[in-house]
């Protein structure tokens, strides 16, 4: 059964720009016949890939949900060709409520795919993207950050491709958004992945996929969400949806592999020794955990697993054992 209770304002077969919601049904208290409103943009005109662009998956994460509500006020349906879908909140109550996760199920939605029509307002979420949405489009851009407890710079995240066309256009995407890094997947993707993220549920209706990771700790920064603006209009002109962009000088992209994380297994105060884009080698003290409740105790050090670059860093500096600390990144051959 893939026939969703989600109803849309928006006519996916029309032409023109069309600005609505996305009707998710929720029967509460205060509102015995309300529903959850997901905002949804579509711009059509005439023949050409369809391209479902998405912001909001996690509610605390900004640049995205920013850059793509400046896009479609920009874009008008001649600058098209094709179809843009484009959600800004796509969780919109972890997105109302600048939450990672839903307030109202806790549902984190880029681990619920492939959802459940009946499930909870995320799991019907997560089910009309995979069977509603994903089976209209072409290519999938899903714009990520790193929330409230990660910072990251301007990165690509893609899977390794299943053909040489995807592969080459997986490749050629990268490039397009011309991000200072990419993160290239070893594994996953592709018609028969169990992963539980759009981008997997992208892989299972044979839509070719690409994420990015675009800063953090809560905040929008502004070199960062000027890099997400420029990156997403890149990539509609290579896909040919956006024909009459003229895109300037590439930068050009450092290929990486996530090779270790560092996790704190101390409770307390983490003091980081390495800032993002910092070379490391194994072995490394990457901090030190404090424990201003026994100010009399050395500090437990941390150290690196594995040589490379600081991908990603924590943000808050209160620590519990399990949090992630660091991702290293190291050269993709
Ligand atoms: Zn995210």
């Amino acid at each position: 059964m893939s026939e969703t209770l989600i109803t849309s304002e928006i006519d996916f077969a029309a032409e023109g720009k069309q600005t609505g919601y996305l009707r998710v049904p929720h029967s509460v208290h205060r509102s015995a016949y309300g529903w959850i409103p997901i905002p949804i943009v579509v711009v059509q005109n005439g023949d050409g890939p369809t391209v479902l662009l998405t912001a909001g998956i996690h509610g605390d994460e900004y640049e995205g949900q920013i850059a793509l509500g400046k896009l479609i006020r920009e874009l008008e349906p001649e600058d098209i060709t094709g179809r843009l879908i484009v959600l800004t909140m796509a969780n919109y109550p972890a997105a109302e409520a600048g939450t990672r996760n839903s307030p109202i199920d806790s549902g984190n939605l880029n681990r619920m795919f492939p959802g459940d029509r009946l499930g909870t307002p995320t799991e019907m979420i997560a089910h009309y993207i995979e069977e509603e949405l994903m089976p209209l489009s072409d290519f999938f851009f899903d714009f990520h950050s790193g929330g409230s407890s990660l910072m990251y710079p301007s990165t690509l995240l893609r899977g390794l491709g299943h053909s040489v066309e995807e592969r080459q256009m997986l490749l050629s995407l990268q490039r397009a958004f011309d991000a200072p890094y990419a993160w290239v997947f070893q594994s996953g993707g592709g018609p028969n992945t169990t992963a539980r993220t759009a981008l997997g549920a992208a892989g299972r209706k044979g839509v070719i996929g690409v994420m990015a990771e675009l800063g953090g700790g809560g905040e929008v920064s502004k070199e960062i969400l000027a890099q997400t603006e420029r990156g997403i209009k890149r990539m509609l002109h290579r896909v040919g949806a956006l024909p009459g962009y003229v895109p300037d000088k590439a930068n050009g992209t450092r290929e990486l592999k996530v090779s270790s994380s560092t996790y704190a297994y101390d409770s307390g105060l983490f003091e980081p020794f390495f800032e993002i884009g910092e070379e490391v080698a194994v072995g490394d003290r990457a901090g030190a955990i404090h424990f201003p409740d026994e100010p009399w105790r050395e500090p437990e050090p941390v150290k690196f697993e594995s040589s490379g670059i600081v991908l990603c860093r924590r943000v808050p500096g209160k620590v519990v054992r399990g949090d992630c600390l660091f991702q290293i990144g190291s050269d993709f051959e």
